[in-house]
Parts: C-alpha cells; structure tokens; sequence
C-alpha cells in the first residue's frame, strides 16, 4: 500500500478470486465455470462486433435489454445488463444500503458481499446458517434491513423454495431484498415472476455459469422500474459503458440459443447426481446441490488437506480458510470425463489416509 492510499479504505479484506493458472494441465473445478463452450452463435456475435469496437458500446443496452425482456416476460426498463453480476451486486450495496439500511446475509454465503459492504461503508449483519447449513427463514422476516440472499446459496449449493423467497420479501416490505441467482438454472426456483407483485425485489442473474460466458463479463438484475432507475443512477454515475459490445452482442447470440443452455444444464444436473451418489458412497457427507457445485467434506481428511493432494495430482477445487468451512471443499460439476477423473483421484488419496 503507498502512503496515498485512502485511509477510507485501510481495513478493506479484499475478495480473493479462486486461483486461474494459466496452464491448461489443471482439470480447473475451483470457480464454478462451465465446463461447456459458449453458444457457437454468442462466438459469431461477439466476432462480428469485434469490427466495431472502434465506437463506445451502447450505455442503454438496448438490443440485449429487449431481448432478455423476451426471454424472461420483462420490460426491458425492469432490467438493468452490468459488467457480471458482481457489478449489479456492488449496485445495490451503493444504491439501498447506508447506515439507516444495513445489509444483512447468511453468515456462509458469496464472499463478496462482505466486500461489498465494507468497500461501501456499510454496516452488516452476518446471520447464521442452521447446523445443516440451511437457511431459516424466520430469521430474515421482518429485519429491516438491506437482505442479500443467494439462492443457490453459495459455497452450500442449498436452495429455498420460492414460497420462502416470497416470505421473505413480504415480510420486510419497507427493505430492498436483493435474490442472488446466479446458480438458478441448475435446478433452482426463480423469484423472477415476483419482481411484477412486489417492488422492493431485486433479483440478479448471469451469463457465467449456465450460458458459459464467464469471461465475457455479464450479468443483469430484474426488478420493478423504480428500482432499475436507482440502479441506472448508480451506474451512468460510475461506468456508462459497463458493458462491452462484443459482450452485448454475444449475450443475444446466447439468448437466441436457449437450447444449448437447456442441454448444458441437464449435462451438469445428471453429472452432479452421479457425482454426489459417488461421493457419498465414498463416505463424503454433502447436501443435495441444486447448483453446479458440490460441497462435500470426509470424516477422514480435512478440506485443505484434501484440496493440496488433489492439486497436486493435477485437479483444482476450492477450499476456504475458515472455521466453520474448513472441513469443507466446494468442487464445481465438470465434464463426465473430468469428474470420473476427480473421483479416482479422490478413491486414490482416501486409501492412502
Ligand atoms: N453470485 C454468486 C453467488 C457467485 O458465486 C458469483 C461468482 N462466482 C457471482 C454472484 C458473480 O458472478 P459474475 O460476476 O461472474 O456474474
């Protein structure tokens, strides 16, 4: 840090990315990616609109937003495209949380959010997880403040039925309710039909994970207009052409070929089921992942032991250094070829301790 460094800024942790080696001998399941190309028309689109990166990318996103308002029965001035859904996330810690509106999330969950807040000023309130790692509901009704949930619940892969996720926004009708989606379309309720019947919902989504795209960079949130505006305000304050046009336009190619996703998701569902029966007959305990993740710990070897002996047979996955997770490793759903890879690895290292 140089002695210029805003003190604003002094206790900030930063969020530390999972590790992207640059070598390709990694079978790489530590960020949750795709293990799919993109859609080949998102790689025509985005060549296409490689020729005119000589001009600013459109700050309305018109042509995305009208087809994402298509797609998923929305105005297009109830969406708001970003720079992944990170950014929106940020968004919404700017734009409806402050001193008077903290935020509050589970105690395990994205990483980021905790980030976000302290990058933003913002006071939060971490709430625990039940002993299972689910998320109690009555915990959140009537708060009052600022809830961030994600749903997939992220490192756990839990999900909450949408009946919960409407409680939820009823039951704090004078806060904003921010319903992080990202992992939703790997067998996951969307709240995305409630963003009509409720305006303080703001559900988010991206393009990195079921549609392959995590390199691209693009995320939305959906929500009623009064809301999106508020976001829009933040975002023409900060970064007008958040979105880039290679990405703009590789987004619609991926949105004009929904069945590729559909079939992409079904891969990785029936790969998890089979990846979690085989873990558990190995003696892994795990919840039943309604993401492209699982979240397995074994009674006999501990998440970081277990993430360095897969590393060092070539396999990535990722482990957080904390207390309650430490047990853990989250491994993302890959190829078939790859997870039976994994799971020899790891019949491999359990003989061994
Ligand atoms: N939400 C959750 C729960 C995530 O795990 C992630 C990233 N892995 C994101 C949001 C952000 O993803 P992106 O910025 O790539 O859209």
């Amino acid at each position: 840090m140089s002695r210029f460094f805003s003190s604003k800024y002094a206790g900030l942790v930063p969020y530390v990315p999972g590790e992207q080696p640059r070598s390709q001998e990694f079978i790489k399941l530590n960020t949750n990616e795709s293990p799919f190309p993109p859609s080949s028309q998102a790689l025509r689109a985005a060549a296409e609109a490689a020729r005119r990166l000589n001009l600013y990318s459109d700050p309305e996103c018109r042509a995305l937003n009208a087809k994402l308002a298509e797609v998923y029965h929305l105005a297009p001035e109830e969406i708001l495209c970003t720079n992944g859904s990170d950014e929106i996330l940020n968004f919404a810690f700017m734009a409806f949380c402050d001193a008077d509106h903290p935020a509050a999330f589970p105690n395990v969950t994205y990483g980021f959010y905790k980030v976000f807040a302290a990058l933003n000023g913002v006071p939060y309130e971490e709430i625990p997880l039940r002993e299972d790692f689910s998320v109690n509901v009555n915990d959140y009704v009537g708060l009052n403040k600022t809830i961030f949930i994600a749903n997939p619940n992220a490192p756990t892969g839990l999900a909450l039925p949408l009946a919960d996720v409407e409680r939820l926004v009823k039951g704090n009708p004078d806060s904003v309710v921010v319903v992080d989606e990202a992992y939703v379309d790997f067998g996951g309720e969307s709240a995305l039909p409630l963003v009509h019947k409720y305006d303080n919902l703001l559900v988010t989504m991206t393009f990195s994970k079921s549609r392959s795209m995590a390199g691209a960079r693009l995320g939305f949130g959906a929500a009623c207009k009064a809301l999106i505006a508020d976001l829009n305000a933040i975002k023409y304050a900060t970064n007008p052409y958040n979105v880039n046009g290679m990405t703009m336009a590789a987004g619609i190619g991926a949105l004009e070929d929904e069945e590729y996703t559909r079939a992409n998701c079904r891969a990785v569902m029936e790969t998890r089921e089979i990846v979690t029966a085989a873990l558990r007959e190995m003696g892994f305990e795990l919840g039943d992942s309604k993401a492209n993740f699982v979240f397995p710990r074994h009674p006999k070897i501990d998440g970081r032991k277990l993430y360095e002996e897969l590393r060092a047979r070539g396999i990535l996955v990722r482990h957080f250094d904390t207390p309650l997770l430490a047990r853990h490793n989250r491994i993302t759903i890959g190829s078939r070829e790859q997870m039976n890879r994994l799971l020899d690895a790891l019949e491999n290292i359990l003989e061994e301790c």
